[in-house]
């Protein structure tokens, strides 16, 4: 399994960190991001954070995070970037 954030849907509330710390960090504004890979989506969550890890996919008030079985493409980080309402259709 594979996550990133989307930086625009982030409201920096701190959630995620603290459900996950090894898994997410904060930029210098607060928005999460991805320890494993900066972010990209393209590095598998080690099954060992897998339990942390879906605590803070399931509690993140917002959606900001997103998961999926594959690597995220360059396609995919551009579009959910740019266009973060369509997140909500692989959000569940
Ligand atoms: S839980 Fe969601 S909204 Fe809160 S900091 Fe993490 S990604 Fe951002």
């Amino acid at each position: 399994m594979y996550t990133r954030v989307v930086p625009a849907q982030c409201i920096a509330c701190g959630l995620c960190q603290l459900k996950a710390p090894e898994l997410f960090s904060y930029d210098e504004e607060g928005i999460a991001y991805v320890k494993l890979d900066n972010n990209q989506g393209t590095a598998p969550i080690p099954v060992a954070l897998r339990a942390q890890f879906k605590e803070a996919y399931t509690n993140c008030p917002t959606g900001a995070i997103l998961r999926q079985n594959q690597p995220f493409t360059a396609a995919q980080r551009q579009k959910s970037d740019q266009d973060p309402d369509l997140n909500d259709l692989q959000h569940h």
